[in-house]
């Protein structure tokens, strides 16, 4: 067997750990964020008309060789993506010339968030169990990964889970489908505040080492390395379904976190052809003014109607940062230690071209949203939800500029998770699956905390098991 995987911190100073290890841990006790020491080339793929599951063992095994058996992670793959809604998993769609749209709305929270969460639910799972480990996951969730999280670890043993909302900042859907689920593990906590400021109360915890002890603290928030990870897949199913024969292929991601686009970055790295990603942001978008101004600009976040992109701080980000100096953990730590002091930081120019090289941004307003809604519903009869929408504005900007390479925006949600943006837009409701047509009549349970680290505390040790 390889020997395993090294996963580093982008700061330089937490140790080296196994994919497990960097799992479990998600946030490295330095601060920093972990990556794969190499990334490894893309291995053998199944046929071109294989199940999804079989390209994702395929895609990410190399990332878990050496630490998780290939049998059970066979078998962990296939169980992940059985509740997706669609044969393909993530289909993709023609929007008319060359550009496509990969639908990553099909699992049961109807988010892409679905892609990692199932997966990364089942492999900590796997990783607690076979340590005779618990931990307790804190996470801070924009809307989706709340509830894909709580979907995914919902019941699950060794497990318990605190997830934080920015009150009033989540479309009901979304809040309904996180505080719905009633399971003993699993505690909501409506912050008093924007993401951001849920995001910091979890890097607080983390950084509170008694805390982090006490209650052996986790996280599934999109720094996981185990959900970049999964999704490299579906950049590798789009590109397959849009270009058979091998060739080039562009995105256009809906960002906020900067957690899905990074996993094309990946699959880029491992061989995929890809031209240009876009990173497509709403009106909070300090990534599209990083790529002006080559300056990262912290601004207040403003709520908008894709509220699961209204965020200021890419946690992300972090991580081609520190590829493109690469590699200067030290360097990064001052740029992002500046960055949190001063809210503005200049980053240095060579990482600036390194990074403008392979990406290009894109911003729409909240009207510019609502009318390509209204476009798309109008020309192809379709409906998109407000992200999504997001990332078809950022392709337009862009196809033309190379009209033959294939143009795939990846399609982040359901429009019935955002009903009223997409209402309206085009005065229509999208009705949501039937599945979920009990959720407005269920019994919803969740507490609500000032961002507060101590409150915060206090739901920690309600629940946790630890
Ligand atoms: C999370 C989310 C995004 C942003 O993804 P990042 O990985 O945070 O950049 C975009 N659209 C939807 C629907 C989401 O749930």
């Amino acid at each position: 067997m390889n020997q395993p995987l090294r996963y580093l911190s982008t700061r330089g100073v937490a140790p080296e750990l196994d994919f497990g290890e960097a799992l479990v841990t998600g946030l490295a006790t330095d601060g920093g964020l972990y990556c794969p020491e190499s990334v490894p080339a893309m291995p053998q793929l199944p046929p071109l008309d294989a199940p999804y599951h079989e390209v994702a063992y395929s895609v990410t095994k190399p990332f878990v060789e050496g630490v998780i058996d290939d049998g059970e992670y066979r078998a962990m793959t296939e169980d992940a993506y059985r509740s997706f809604r669609h044969v393909d998993v993530a289909p993709v769609m023609s929007l008319g010339g060359n550009t496509y749209m990969a639908d990553l709305s099909k699992g049961p929270t109807l988010a892409f968030k679905d892609f990692a969460l199932q997966l990364v639910g089942r492999l900590l799972d796997h990783e607690l169990e076979k340590h005779d480990r618990r931990v307790t996951v804190i996470g801070a969730t924009s809307g989706d990964t709340g509830s894909a999280a709580i979907e995914a670890l919902a019941n699950r043993n060794r497990v318990d889970v605190v997830i934080l909302h920015p009150e009033g900042r989540v479309s009901e859907v979304q809040r309904r489908q996180m505080t719905t689920v009633v399971a003993p593990n699993i505690r909501n906590v409506a912050v008093d505040g924007t993401f951001d400021d849920c995001q910091d109360l979890v890097k607080a915890a983390f950084a509170d080492a008694d805390l982090r002890a006490k209650f052996n603290l986790a996280a599934v928030n999109s720094i996981n390395w185990g959900r970049v990870m999964a999704q490299i897949v579906y950049y590798v199913t789009a590109w397959r379904a849009v270009a058979p024969d091998g060739g080039p292929v562009s995105f256009s991601v809906p960002t906020g976190n900067f957690g899905n686009i990074l996993s094309a970055w990946y699959a880029k790295r491992m061989g995929v052809p890809i031209s240009k990603l876009i990173v497509a942001s709403n009106r909070n978008d300090v990534l599209t003014r990083f790529f002006e101004t080559g300056r990262l600009t912290a601004e207040t976040v403003v709520p908008s109607l894709s509220p699961s992109m209204d965020i200021q701080v890419s946690s992300n980000f972090e991580r081609l940062l520190w590829e493109a100096s690469n590699r200067d953990g030290e360097s990064v730590a001052a740029l992002l230690a500046e960055f949190r002091a001063e809210g503005d930081v200049e980053v240095p120019e060579s990482w600036v071209d390194a990074i403008r090289s392979e990406f290009a941004a894109s911003r729409l307003s909240d009207e510019g949203t609502l009318a390509e809604i209204r476009r798309v519903h109008d020309e192809l009869g379709l409906i998109v939800d407000p992200h999504t929408a997001v990332g078809i504005h950022g392709a337009r900007k862009y196809a033309s500029l190379e009209a033959e390479i294939p143009m795939v925006v990846m399609g982040t949600a359901d429009p019935a998770k955002f009903g009223d943006a997409v209402e309206s837009a085009i005065g229509l409701r999208p009705e949501l699956p039937s599945f979920l047509s009990e959720l407005f009549a269920r019994q919803e349970v969740y507490g609500r905390s000032l961002a507060d680290l101590e409150s915060i505390v206090g739901f920690l040790d309600d629940v946790s098991r630890s």
